[in-house]
């Protein structure tokens, strides 16, 4: 019988008042079934606010540094079952076990930073015009912050966005996604450990059109912090229209690396390979458009072939795995259909393109490591987020010529740039529409303590991580203090 999780309201372990479970199935061997997570709706989401916004004001009134101190004991919790959490994450979610152990790492490494941000969360003191006049700025908590998380990275994700909220002194009301619970439960329940009070921070389980819905509409909500598809983000923008709500968006994306004619191309395929294929390219950053210089097109094409070849796609527990399965059936019917769709419109199929199958394979949804080439910019493969292994070659007469292809999409999350010429590199710095510029590293790869964030429709509002991440969840207030009369 497999596991029963349950949510997390109040500081207690409760069923959801449906009485209803919904399974967590592993997408490597779908025979397994992870973990059974509550199927809540209205009901739940109201306990949860009402225990939120009870334990908001004393939250609040507990000075910054001890916030913080919930955050190092949960880290140290999670620390001791790195392996285990690790292993966890593989079978929810696919990505091979060196992949989601280092994203365990990466959320103990944000739940550090954050915890040492409380005695960090820095305000100004900035002179006045009149006499005897101090003034200064104060941070302050939200309320009740609701945030809802994609599976990707369902680990790192939820624990960039609770423990900024945390520590600014919000409480917090999270609902992760329903292909990927598990892992944010782990979080939640490092925290309970860690003995953060009741109604503090709450965890419901369900789908996003009941719970998500929910917690949306809920009249004490303050700020709602969301990462996913640019679909659901865009309806959320739109249901919180007029609504006095803080609203954080972060979402798909389209991203290019540029590789130019100075570039050492084998470097330069191990950064495609890597940008492209690994996650199984379900990364928000992952690399799906590769813009190319014509006089080191064929040259390179050559050597991504022969390395994509390498790759072994698999169950992520296994040593040696590189590409893990896609998601789930839906996400598996959207990779091929798009191959499909690339095929028609003339794209030309260099590697990969279908199923993985046979033995073993039948029980998961694995997919070749994809590779088009002849993409031209109005194709479907060059435009849309496929969110799969698949990777869009483009030829670009030039480097003003990449920097068209480059920005030609609605997008701009993340780009990168391969090259050793240094005038190049700084123009594409500057002209790159995107939130995330990286130079001789692949478009994925980012760091806890830097601000993260897209432009153009990948991402709106405030940034995510790094010292911008308290900007969001904190408000300022601004004091002028006479002190003489
Ligand atoms: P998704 O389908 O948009 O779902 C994201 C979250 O929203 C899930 O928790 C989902 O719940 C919930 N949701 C769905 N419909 C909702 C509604 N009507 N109201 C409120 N919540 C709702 O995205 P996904 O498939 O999980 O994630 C993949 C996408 O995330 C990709 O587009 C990727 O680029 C993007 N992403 C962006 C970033 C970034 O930082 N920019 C990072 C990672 C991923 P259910 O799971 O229950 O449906």
């Amino acid at each position: 019988m497999p596991t029963l999780f349950l949510n997390y309201i109040n500081g207690q372990y409760v069923n959801a008042k449906s009485g209803r479970t919904f399974p967590n199935i592993n997408p490597a061997s779908t025979d397994e079934v992870v973990g059974l997570f509550q199927d809540s709706g209205t009901e739940d989401v109201h306990a949860a606010f009402d225990a939120a916004a009870r334990a908001q004001p004393g939250w609040a009134a507990l000075p910054a540094p001890r916030r913080g101190e919930y955050l190092f004991k949960a880290a140290e919790i999670l620390e001791s079952r790195l392996a285990k959490l690790g292993e966890e994450m593989t079978r929810e979610e696919g990505k091979t076990l060196p992949e989601a152990k280092g994203e365990v790492k990466r959320a103990i490494n944000i739940f550090r930073y954050f915890g040492g941000e409380g005695a960090r969360a820095f305000s100004y003191q900035i002179p006045s015009e009149r006499e005897n006049v101090f003034c200064y700025t104060l941070r302050k908590p939200l309320g009740v912050v609701g945030l809802i998380t994609p599976w990707n990275f369902p680990s790192a994700i939820p624990a960039w966005k609770m423990a900024p909220a945390l520590v600014g002194g919000n409480t917090v009301m999270i609902k992760p996604a329903s292909l990927a619970p598990l892992s944010a439960y782990r979080l939640v329940e490092s925290l309970h450990e860690a003995g953060i009070p009741a109604g503090v921070l709450n965890y419901i389980t369900g789908g996003g059109g009941s719970v998500g819905n929910a917690i949306l509409e809920h009249s004490a909500l303050r700020a709602l912090s969301f990462t996913g598809s640019c679909e659901v983000g865009n309806q959320l923008h739109r249901k919180m229209a007029g609504r006095k709500v803080r609203i954080q968006l972060e979402m798909g994306g389209k991203n290019p690396t540029v590789v130019l004619r100075d570039a050492d191309l084998d470097y330069a395929a191990d950064i495609l390979v890597n940008g492209a294929f690994f996650s199984t390219g379900q990364k928000c950053t992952a690399c799906s458009r590769a813009i190319i210089e014509k006089v080191v097109y064929e040259l390179l094409v050559e050597k991504l072939l022969t390395k994509t070849r390498k790759l072994k796609v698999g169950n992520g527990l296994e040593p040696g795995i590189d590409i893990g399965p896609a998601v789930d059936s839906n996400q598996l019917e959207t990779d091929l259909k798009y191959i499909e769709i690339a095929r028609n419109e003339g794209a030309q199929l260099l590697c990969g393109g279908t199923r993985v199958a046979g033995g073993a394979y039948d029980k998961g949804y694995f997919i070749e490591p994809t590779i088009f080439a002849g993409v031209t910019p109005e194709m479907r493969i060059a435009q849309e987020e496929v969110f799969g292994p698949v990777l869009a070659l483009m030829v670009a007469n030039d480097f003003d010529d990449a920097m068209r292809l480059a920005n030609c999409v609605k997008f701009g999350l993340s780009a990168s740039i391969v090259s050793r010429d240094l005038a190049r590199v700084h123009q594409f710095i500057n002209r790159i529409e995107a939130g995330l510029i990286t130079v001789n590293l692949p478009t994925a790869g980012v760091e806890y303590q830097l601000p993260f964030g897209g432009t153009k429709e990948s991402s709106f509002g405030m940034r995510e991580q790094g010292p911008a991440a308290l900007d969001f969840y904190t408000e300022t207030r601004t004091v002028y203090l006479k002190y003489t009369q």
